[in-house]
């Protein structure tokens, strides 16, 4: 039986005041692969962390399925995560096992050759002993994919995954992407690429501080929800936005 891995009832989420997102509402079905598209601010990483469990909604719920408790994996925007603490590679992609190993577990030789066929997944094998702080942004980005290809979580919310790779590494990951979907994880990530969306993304959400529209991507470009002649910007957010609201949101 196929369950409704994410329910959301209504969800509003606020920072000081001021809505972020609005009477949000959506099912995403288990072993489905959506994509969240919206402007900027459009409350994309809000409604990700919501479903996360990282925000909590001051009206409204989000459900998951009993069945996948603590199997959510959060990959979140690359933009928002410190890149300068004093960690091998190795170790940061094996902190992708504390779900099983715990916090202080130990990681075992069978878990590090895990993890450096992880890395190897997404093009940075030899990378074990690297520092952290010394990657680039998109090899960084590439590490935190890496841990979360060992989290081997049956529910993945994706933050933008690709927005610092080149065309290469964007189709290596989509790959394993590919490779989740059919093993029927459920699959939700936020990209702007519509292009990626369209070809690879079977259902979409569109989001603009409420919901615009969700359903089969086709029929979001059928019904111009989607476009490429649209500048997503054109979508009203429904919310005002007149307050100047600071971001501190680092993980
Ligand atoms: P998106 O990911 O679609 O660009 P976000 O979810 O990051 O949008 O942000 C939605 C709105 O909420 C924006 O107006 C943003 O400035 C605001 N916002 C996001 N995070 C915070 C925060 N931690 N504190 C205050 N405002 C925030
Ligand atoms: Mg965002």
């Amino acid at each position: 039986m196929t369950h409704n891995a994410i329910t959301l009832e209504d969800v509003c989420v606020r920072y000081a005041q001021r809505d972020a997102i609005h009477d949000v509402s959506g099912i995403f079905a288990e072993g489905t692969l959506t994509a969240i598209a919206g402007p900027n601010g459009a409350g994309k990483s809000t409604l990700l962390k919501a479903m996360a469990g990282i925000v909590k909604p001051y009206r409204g719920r989000v459900t998951i399925d009993p069945c996948f408790t603590n199997s959510v994996a959060y990959l979140p925007q690359a933009a928002s995560v410190r890149r300068d603490m004093p960690m091998p590679v190795l170790q940061a992609v094996c902190t992708g096992f504390w779900g099983v190993a715990g916090e202080r577990g130990c990681i075992d030789a069978a878990m590090k050759a895990k993890a450096a066929m992880a890395l190897a997944d997404v093009g940075l094998e030899g990378y074990e002993n690297r520092q952290l702080g010394e990657l680039s942004g998109g090899e960084f980005q590439r590490v935190m994919f890496a841990r979360l290809i060992l989290q081997d979580a049956r529910i993945l919310l994706l933050d933008e995954p690709f927005a610092s790779f080149d065309g290469a590494t964007t189709a290596k990951l989509i790959q394993i992407i590919l490779r989740w979907h059919k093993e029927g994880r459920t699959i939700i990530c936020v990209l702007h690429d519509l292009l990626l969306i369209r070809k690879y993304f079977p259902e979409s959400f569109v989001l603009a501080g409420k919901c615009m529209g969700r359903g089969h991507t086709h029929d979001m470009f059928e019904q111009k929800l989607l476009s490429y002649d649209l500048d997503m910007a054109e979508l009203h957010t429904g919310i005002d936005n007149h307050r100047q609201l600071h971001h501190h949101d680092h993980l």
